[in-house]
C-alpha cells in the first residue's frame, strides 16, 4: 500500500462503541479497545504532513506524529517512554480529552477524510504497554536530598509529582479525600473514566517514589505552617470547588441538588454499596447547564433508571460549551435537550415540582455568541413539571483562609495569581510556594491540569536548584 495514500484507503475506524441497550444498564467505560493490528493501521493514517498542528494544538504538546510512527511499526515500548515525555496521564488523556476540539480537530486529515484517531491510539499506547509489562524507566535518576509537599492528588498535582521524582525530588502528595485523582475519582463518572485505569497509575506512581498521604485535609489535619516547614517547597493543586448557582427562586428545595455532590455520592456508591448516595431512579430530571458536567449528570441519572432526563441550557446548541462527543452520547441515552430556554424560577413548596424558563435567543455577532448573554423574549414562560433538579453550572475557587497569611495573590473571582516577573515558571508570591491546574486557571481540563502541574515542577526544580548554588 502506498504510504502517503494510506489514509484513503483505510477510512477512521474508531474503537467498538457498546450498544446503547447494554451500556444504559451499567457504569463501565462505553469505548472498547483497538487490538495491536486496528492500532498500527490507524496509525499508519498519518500523512506526517511535517507542520504538526495537532502537536500544537495538544495543550502538553505531544510528539504525536512521532508516537503514531513508533505504532505503526510495533514498537509499543518505544511509543510509551515517548508519550511519557510530554504527559504524565496519557492513558486518562487518550479516554477524556474533548479531542474534537484539541489535537484531532488540528489534524490534517479532519477535512472530510477523517481525523486521526489520536486519542485512543494515546489509550492504546499506556493501556498495552502496563499490560505488558512496562514501567517509567527510573534507572538514570539522582536522587537529591529536596522533599516537595503537594497539596491535591489531582491531575495538576499527579503531573507535578510525576516530573519530580523523574528529576530526583521526593514529592509527598496529600490530598483530603479517601483516593487520588481529584475530580478523575470524585467527579467523572467511570463510564468516561473507570476507576481502575486512576488506581494503575497510582500503583506506577508509587513505583517511581510518589508517596501519598490520603484523608488528610491540609489547613484542617494539618495546619499549612506545620506542612509548608516540613518541606523544601510546596505546590498547590486544590482545583476549584465553589458551586455556581443561577440567583434565581426555589434553588434551596429539596429535590435540588448540585452536580458534583451528585456525581459524587455516585461514585461514592459504586466504591461500597452501603455508602449513602442521590438517587434518581424512576424520576422526572430537569438537569440545567450545558458543559461536560452537566452531560456527566444526565448519563448518571439515566443509569440510576430515572424515568425522563430533561438537559435545559440557555443558549443554542452550537454554543453549548460541553464536548461534541458526550453531547452526542447523551443525545444516544435519551436525554431530551431543551436548547434556548433560561431559567428563572424552581417551583415547589416543600420540595421541587417544576421548573420556570423563559425562552431565548442568540445574540450573533461575528466571532459567534459566546460570552454575550442570550436575549430573553418577554412572555415565553414555559413550565416543566419534574421530581428533581440537578445545577450544573459550573465551579468558581474556594480560596483557604491561610491564603492570605502566606502571600498567595488572588484575583477578583478568587483564583491564585502567579508572579509574572519570577524566573521560575508557576512560583506564587510566595517564592516557595507554587501552584496550577483549575485553581490558577477556574474551571478547564485535565490537560491543561497536568501541562501547569508539570510546568510548576519545572520551576521547582529551578528554584531548588539555585537555592542550592547559592548556599
Ligand atoms: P482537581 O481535579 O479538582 O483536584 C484537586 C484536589 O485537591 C482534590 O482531590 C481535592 O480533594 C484536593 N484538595 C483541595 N483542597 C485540599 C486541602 N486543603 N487538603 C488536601 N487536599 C485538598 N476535563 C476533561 O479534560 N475532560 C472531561 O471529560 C472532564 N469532565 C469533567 C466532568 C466533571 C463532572 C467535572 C467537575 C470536571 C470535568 N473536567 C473534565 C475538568 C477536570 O476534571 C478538571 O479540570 C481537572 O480535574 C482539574 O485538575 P486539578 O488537579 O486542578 O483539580
Ligand atoms: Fe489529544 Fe489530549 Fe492526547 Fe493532547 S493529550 S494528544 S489533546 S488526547
Amino acid at each position: 500500500m502506498n504510504k502517503n495514500l494510506q489514509f484513503l484507503e483505510i477510512k477512521r475506524m474508531d474503537p467498538k462503541v457498546m450498544p446503547v441497550p447494554k451500556r444504559v444498564k451499567n457504569y463501565r467505560e462505553i469505548y472498547g479497545h483497538y487490538s495491536t493490528r486496528n492500532a498500527a493501521e490507524q496509525s499508519g493514517r498519518c500523512i506526517e504532513c511535517g507542520n504538526p498542528y495537532c502537536e500544537w494544538k495538544c495543550p502538553v504538546h505531544n510528539y504525536i506524529p512521532q508516537w503514531l510512527k513508533l505504532i505503526e511499526e510495533n514498537k509499543l515500548f518505544e511509543a510509551a517512554e515517548l508519550s511519557h515525555q510530554t504527559n504524565s496521564l496519557p492513558e486518562i488523556c487518550g479516554r477524556i480529552c474533548p479531542q474534537d476540539r484539541l489535537c484531532e480537530d488540528a489534524c490534517t486529515l479532519n477535512d472530510g477524510l477523517g481525523a486521526v484517531t489520536i486519542g485512543s491510539i494515546e489509550k492504546y499506547i499506556t493501556d498495552e504497554a502496563f499490560k505488558k509489562g512496562w514501567k517509567p524507566d527510573m534507572s538514570n535518576v539522582r536522587q537529591t536530598p529536596f522533599k516537595v509537599g503537594i497539596v491535591g492528588a489531582g491531575p495538576a498535582g499527579l503531573a507535578c509529582a510525576d516530573v519530580l521524582t523523574r528529576n530526583g525530588i521526593k514529592p509527598i502528595v496529600y490530598d483530603k479525600y479517601e483516593e487520588i485523582g481529584g475530580l478523575l475519582t470524585f467527579g467523572i463518572p467511570p463510564f468516561k473514566l473507570e476507576k481502575e485505569v486512576v488506581l494503575k497509575r497510582k500503583k506506577i506512581l508509587e513505583g517511581m517514589g510518589v508517596e501519598f498521604r490520603l484523608n488528610t485535609d491540609i489547613g484542617n489535619d494539618i495546619s499549612f505552617n506545620t506542612f509548608k516547614s516540613k518541606y523544601d517547597a510546596v505546590f498547590l493543586g486544590m482545583g476549584t470547588y465553589t458551586y455556581m448557582k443561577g440567583g434565581f427562586n426555589g434553588e434551596s428545595l429539596n429535590g435540588v441538588h448540585d452536580a458534583l455532590p451528585y456525581l459524587k455520592s455516585n461514585v461514592r456508591k459504586l466504591f461500597n454499596p452501603k455508602n449513602n448516595f442521590i438517587d434518581m431512579q424512576g424520576k422526572t430530571v430537569m438537569v440545567l447547564g450545558g458543559g461536560d458536567t452537566a452531560m456527566d449528570a444526565n448519563r448518571t441519572a439515566i443509569r440510576q433508571g430515572a424515568k425522563k432526563v430533561y438537559c435545559a441550557y440557555r443558549r443554542n446548541e452550537e454554543n453549548m460549551p460541553g464536548s461534541r462527543r458526550e453531547i452526542r452520547n447523551s443525545k444516544e441515552e435519551g436525554i431530551e435537550f431543551l436548547w434556548n430556554m433560561q431559567p428563572i424560577e424552581i417551583l415547589g413548596k416543600d420540595k421541587v415540582l417544576a421548573v420556570k424558563f423563559l425562552k431565548t435567543k442568540s445574540q450573533k455577532t461575528h466571532t459567534g455568541d459566546r460570552g454575550i448573554p442570550p436575549l430573553v423574549i418577554p412572555n415565553s414562560e414555559k413550565i416543566i413539571k419534574v421530581d428533581s433538579v440537578i445545577i450544573a453550572f459550573g465551579f468558581r475557587p474556594n480560596p483557604s483562609p491561610w491564603f492570605e497569611e502566606n502571600k498567595i495573590k488572588l484575583d477578583s473571582i478568587g483564583r491564585v495569581v502567579l508572579n509574572n516577573d519570577s524566573q521560575y515558571s508557576h512560583q506564587t508570591h510566595n517564592p516557595k510556594i507554587f501552584s496550577g491546574g483549575d485553581m490558577v486557571r477556574g474551571s478547564d481540563l485535565v490537560v491543561t491540569a497536568v501541562f501547569e502541574g508539570r510546568n510548576a515542577a519545572q520551576g521547582i526544580i529551578k528554584y531548588l536548584g539555585d537555592k542550592k548554588k547559592k548556599k
